[in-house]
């Protein structure tokens, strides 16, 4: 396997509460990698050192054996997706895809070029000149998750991406990721508390317990031989 992202003994502690804990992890191009567990077990803190929101408190994180614990996120041709995806009321799906390319000074021509491109990878150029609130909660979430697109990323940072959306939606949106991921090769870190999702979607799982990784496989390793009592349990709950 070749890493795309390293961590090495990485901690990070917020005044005395240490949240995460001596993380070894490596990521490689290309794959889906579920980080999974209870809410405070700092999955989300793993992500935004990855975004570059947060520096370790000790430790390495490499991209492509480079150190980057304190690169700034937009060096990082990382994109990232969060649950509360705020899209901007006013302006059509177009526009908001645009929005952020356009801040960064890039030419019109090539805003075009790279909004039309992202817009026909989701599947949303016929609903381009639309305003959010005339498209569905999936639609919205497609919108957002195409605004992180549009720079072309190598890696996307995703955390809980679906959590606010009904079953039937977040199961259609589950597959359509699955597609996204397969077609474009992106190496793609999911933030999830959600076991169900973490199974049918990873090509590994990350399983979280107070800041350490309890186990790191493949989905049915982790299903069919959970290493420790945690992830058994973990697993075995419904939501
Ligand atoms: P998860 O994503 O697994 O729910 P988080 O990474 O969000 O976990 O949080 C892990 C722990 O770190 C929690 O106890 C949370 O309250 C704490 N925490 C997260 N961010 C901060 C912060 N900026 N300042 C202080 N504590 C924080």
């Amino acid at each position: 396997m070749t890493a795309l992202i390293k961590f090495e003994q990485v901690s990070k502690a917020f005044g005395k509460l240490t949240v995460v804990d001596l993380l070894d992890l490596e990521i490689a191009k290309g794959e889906f990698l579920s980080l999974l567990g209870p809410s405070g077990s700092g999955k989300t803190t793993i992500l935004m050192m990855l975004a570059g929101f947060e520096a370790p408190s000790s430790g390495a994180i490499r991209l492509q054996d480079k150190r980057i614990n304190h690169l700034p996120a937009h060096l990082r041709n990382m994109g990232v997706v969060f649950q509360n995806y705020a899209l901007f009321p006013h302006m059509t799906v177009a526009e908001n895809v645009a929005f952020p390319l356009l801040m960064r000074g890039t030419p019109k021509a090539e805003i075009a070029l790279r909004v039309g491109r992202a817009l026909d990878m989701v599947k949303l150029t016929q609903l381009k000149d639309r305003k959010p609130s005339q498209l569905s909660g999936g639609q919205q979430q497609r919108v957002a998750l195409t605004r992180a697109l549009v720079f072309e990323p190598t890696v996307m940072l995703m955390d809980e991406p679906l959590g606010a959306l009904d079953k039937q939606l977040r199961e259609h949106m589950q597959l359509e990721l699955r597609e996204l991921h397969r077609h474009l090769g992106l190496t793609i870190v999911f933030v999830t508390h959600d076991q169900g999702e973490a199974l049918t979607m990873s090509d590994r799982i990350a399983v979280f317990n107070a800041g350490k990784i309890e186990q790191l496989a493949s989905p049915d390793e982790i299903y069919d031989r959970p290493r420790t009592r945690f992830v058994a349990e973990f697993i075995g709950e419904t939501n």
